[in-house]
């Protein structure tokens, strides 16, 4: 970094931020293989935040890699640096006080250290959207498999490229069986008990 290039000291904190919004900004890190139903389970806990009144935002291939990232390409480097940015992003987001969540296959163990590491302890919560390769393949909701299958698209996580599962996530959501609705509010539940968001108090009794 140039030594030119001095911080300047902001005086509204993350902090201030966060207690404004009356809950903490952390980064939702999805990670599974295509079709595990990362994007689909991010869209609904987002849903149920927002009812709550909680500040939210979503990065996922559409918003990222049609803007951003529009200039990288799936080969090892360029995933990297897609995996970077994004992590940059998000950190940006829990210092503007908000529950961002990402949904990335993010493959590599090394990357999503790599973004862990860019913010405090807490603020990094992996989920691992745990589906068999069977079961998304099945679903295949974008028609990947088949193209991957038929060698149309190469490198493809789960068939010629590399899945490295989280060994500790925050989180590991079984969707086999499971509505999406179920796998949302272990999410939400999760959430609450761990304080980043606040338990919604029964309606009091008319006295
Ligand atoms: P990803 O973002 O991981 O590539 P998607 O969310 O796009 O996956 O697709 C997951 C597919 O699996 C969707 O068609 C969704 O309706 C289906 N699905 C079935 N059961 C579940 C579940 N319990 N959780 C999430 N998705 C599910």
């Amino acid at each position: 970094m140039s030594k030119y290039i001095i911080p300047h000291d902001h005086i509204i904190t993350k902090e201030n931020r966060q207690a404004m919004k009356g809950h903490k900004s952390c980064i939702l890190w999805y990670t599974g293989l295509s079709g595990s139903g990362k994007s689909t389970i991010a869209s609904k806990v987002e849903e149920k935040l927002f009812e709550m009144g909680m500040h939210t935002y979503i990065l996922d291939g559409d918003n990222i890699r049609m803007g951003l990232n529009k200039g990288l390409g799936f080969s090892e480097e360029d995933r990297k640096e897609n995996i970077r940015r994004i992590g940059e992003v998000a950190k940006l987001f829990v210092d503007a006080g908000i529950i961002v969540s990402t949904a990335f296959i993010s493959p590599f163990r090394s990357d999503r250290q790599m973004v862990r590491n860019l913010v405090q302890p807490g603020e990094f919560i992996e989920i691992y959207v745990n589906t068999p390769l069977e079961i998304c393949e099945q679903r295949d909701p974008k028609g990947l498999y088949k193209k991957a299958r038929a060698g149309e698209i190469k490198q493809f996580t789960g068939i010629d490229s590399p899945y490295e599962a989280p060994e500790n996530p925050e989180l590991e959501i079984l969707t086999e069986g499971r509505s999406v609705d179920e796998c949302a509010a272990q999410v939400i539940r999760w959430l609450q008990q761990h304080h980043y968001i606040p338990v919604e108090e029964p309606a009091l009794p008319n006295s």
